[in-house]
């Protein structure tokens, strides 16, 4: 090692040696000789590359890629290639080695990772306070997952070292550090199961930003680790018998290390003192077992510890038939222990353990002592999750602010456990409504979910699920997404699948609303050009075209001949603009008889609609009353006073608008009582006189609208249009409910 006989090397020989030759001890066995060659190499180039260089501590920088290289072997028990990388992970964002210097020295797999590690740290040092750069940069990461993940175990570690030796950076450099920290990195070492850096790092964090409250809190967990120590000796000291002749090899028994950060939280939250949260005691026993066997000896163990202390009933948790993604598997439950105290009591053999603290590395070594073929449930679990990163990384809608948001919250949050009426598991993010349910069965369920069952009960698509529920999705045979729904749903998947249909959607209303307007123009003889085009967006005040094409086909504009032919008439030269012609104001519109006109009034029974087959009524003291021959008097009036009963149609050419009732029933529904008078006052222009909607609190909504429209095909037209908006949703005309 002729490298480390250089003057900067000099001082830190002998430590950076040690170091070296722990890694090598860490590797061997692990990993074959020629890997273990190629690592030393690895060590010998970053070493000459970084020389000169110093960290902010005053050592030579190539101790920060060894101590990332020694966590990513021993605390992930990461392989070769992750090693070299790790060794490697600075060299080309740091000195003069290229990208090709390192993909000819040590080849494609590990220019692709190192690659990756540079693309995010490069950004990272320029981003300052900017809000969205820093998202850019959680982007830029959060894109790695989707290729290589050894390229985030290794930021992982390399995340960790810095955290460890924060000490020596500037205070504001600091503070960014451990808020990207918790706000990130954490969460996902959390989500890829790595919870002892997790707990690090949360630590860590608190360390730097509250540093009294950390002292604070690991002073007192030292002093009451004997107690601690002590009760848990006390809780297993009865079951020992039992668990020997059991013949059950018992790995470890220890109290959960709870983490400074997470006693701290409690603390704060719940506003409760050191010891409460503490005292909250829990107890894991660990199993040596062979893999075929460690469930049903982990329910062994559970019998033995229930047959003496008693269980708390609905606090057992079994992750060991169902693994939570990140492929955490465990048996929990809490007994009421020596002293009467609750104790949580976590089942776990030692594979399972050490999946839980190390996560998918350490899954992944297992699975291939089992052989590549065999999954576990905790293979599927995990390989789900990753499929939804994918897909939520694929959408290209998502800004980047959008893009780490969806991560924080929804892809590495806690999940809940729903069932579909089958009985089918799926997890979903906690807080996912009913329609995120309905996008992660189909997308086109989830554009045409109308609402659901839960648990048989009717709900609208906002209702936030619960562990546990029994979800049937109710659809109809139209696309339901609207602009309300980006508010609606929480999960990333759904959301970018809405937005994709909303962005097709308008670049066809778009082409409806282009159509529209040729026709006008074609029938005003007003030619269809760009000049004419921009006139009228601009009079109408909209930015550009599509926004106006867009406008028109949602019925936004309103657009008479008179301005159309005002705004284009000077361009178009001498256009004849035909005057509306007055329509005659008075003129009566029934035609009794063969042909002859009297005076009459619309019965208010059933408020006779033009168009609709009608009769005349020839009251005592009131002229004629015209009913509609559906009305539910009609039957009684024809047989008692046929003599009175005059026949009776409408005229063409009516102009007047006459009242009618309409009532609506059906499942409550984001934004329906807008849906429907959009339809009834722009859609159609229909005019309104009341309209009285109400949610029923179970979920269905009912309610009447009053309105004035012109005749029956009108209406007929009115209220299929409004069935339309929801399958279930039931409309109907009523009578009014004055008989007369
Ligand atoms: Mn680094």
């Amino acid at each position: 090692m002729a490298l480390l006989d250089g003057e900067v090397y000099e001082a830190y020989r002998h430590d950076l040696l040690n170091k070296y030759r722990q890694l090598l001890r860490t590797l061997s066995g692990k990993v074959s000789k020629d890997k273990i060659k190629l690592v030393r190499e690895a060590f010998d180039y970053a070493a000459r590359a970084h020389e000169g260089t110093v960290r902010k501590s005053g050592e030579p920088y190539i101790f920060h890629p060894l101590a990332v290289a020694q966590i990513a072997a021993a605390e992930l028990g990461l392989g070769a290639t992750s090693v070299i990388c790790a060794l490697l992970h600075d060299v080309v964002e740091d000195t003069e080695v290229t990208l090709d210097d390192i993909e000819r020295k040590f080849g494609d797999k590990v220019a692709h990772i190192i690659g990756g590690l540079t693309k995010i740290s490069v950004v990272f040092e320029t981003v300052d306070n900017d809000a969205s750069l820093q998202a850019e940069n959680f982007k830029k990461m959060l894109l790695t997952l989707g290729e290589d993940l050894r390229v985030i175990l290794i930021k992982l570690c390399d995340r960790l070292h810095n955290m460890r030796t924060l000490g020596s950076v500037p205070e504001k450099t600091k503070l960014k550090i451990a808020s990207e920290t918790m706000f990130i990195y954490a969460p996902l070492a959390h989500r890829l199961g790595l919870n002892a850096i997790k707990i690090e790092m949360e630590d860590l964090a608190l360390k730097y930003t509250d540093e009294d409250a950390y002292r604070s809190i690991s002073d007192k967990i030292n002093e009451s680790k004997l107690l601690r120590q002590r009760y848990i000796r006390e809780f297993i000291e009865p079951l020992n018998q039992e668990l020997e002749r059991s013949g059950l090899t018992i790995n470890e028994i220890k109290g959960r290390p709870k983490s400074i950060y997470s006693i701290h939280r409690k603390m704060t939250t719940q506003g409760i003192p050191f010891e409460e949260v503490y005292d909250a005691f829990a107890i894991r026993v660990i199993l040596d077992t062979e893999i075929h066997q460690e469930k049903s000896d982990c329910w062994r163990v559970y019998s033995i510890i229930t047959d003496r202390y008693r269980p708390h009933q609905g606090r057992l948790r079994d992750w060991l038939s169902r693994p939570k993604n990140n492929g955490y598997s465990a048996l929990h439950t809490t007994v009421l222990g020596p002293k009467g105290r609750w104790v949580e009591v976590q089942i776990r053999s030692k594979r399972m353990d050490d999946i839980a603290e190390r996560g998918l590395a350490a899954h992944w070594r297992y699975k291939a002592q089992l052989g590549v073929k065999n999954t576990t449930p905790q293979d599927d679990a995990f390989e789900n999750w990753l499929n939804t990163v994918k897909e939520t990384l694929e959408n290209n809608d998502l800004t980047a602010m959008d893009l780490v948001n969806e991560f924080k919250y929804s892809l590495l949050g806690e999940e809940i456990y729903v069932f579909t009426p089958k009985g089918d598991v799926k997890s979903m993010p906690i807080g996912s409504v009913a329609l995120d349910f309905g996008f992660s069965i189909h997308t086109e369920v989830g554009l045409t979910t109308i609402g659901a069952k839960v648990n048989g009960k009717l709900v609208p698509i906002g209702h936030e699920l619960k562990n546990g529920d029994i979800v049937e999705i109710l659809t109809t045979q139209k696309y339901r997404a609207n602009y309300q729904w980006l508010d609606v749903v929480r999960t990333g998947r759904a959301r970018s699948k809405v937005r994709e249909f909303l962005r097709d959607e308008k670049t066809k209303l778009a082409g409806r609303g282009k159509t529209i307007i040729e026709r006008m123009f074609q029938k005003h003889d007003v030619s269809f050009t760009d000049k004419n085009i921009n006139l009228l967006y601009k009079h109408y005040k909209y930015r550009n075209t599509s926004e106006f094409f867009h406008a028109v086909a949602e019925s936004k504009v309103r657009m008479t001949r008179e301005v159309l032919m005002g705004i284009l008439k000077p361009t178009e030269g001498s256009i004849e603009v035909p005057v509306k012609k007055e329509r005659k104001k008075g003129a009566s519109q029934i035609i009794f008889g063969e042909d002859y006109e009297m005076p009459y009034s619309l019965a208010q029974c059933c408020n006779p609609l033009p168009g609709e087959p009608i009769f005349g009524f020839v009251t005592v003291s009131d002229g004629v009353r015209i009913h509609r021959t559906t009305c539910p008097n009609a039957s009684k009036l024809m047989s008692q006073y046929g003599y009175r009963i005059i026949p009776a149609t409408w005229q063409d050419g009516y102009n007047n608008s006459f009242e009618a009732h309409i009532s609506v029933r059906g499942i409550d529904d984001v934004g329906i009582v807008s849906r429907i008078t959009d339809i009834i006052s722009k859609d159609l222009q229909v005019n309104m006189k009341s309209i009285n909607i109400r949610a029923n609190g179970d979920g269905t909504f009912g309610g009447d609208i009053e309105i004035m429209i012109n005749n029956s095909e009108n209406l007929k037209e009115l209220v299929s249009r409004i069935k339309s908006t929801h399958k279930y949703i039931e409309v109907e005309r009523i009578e009014s409910l004055n008989l007369n």
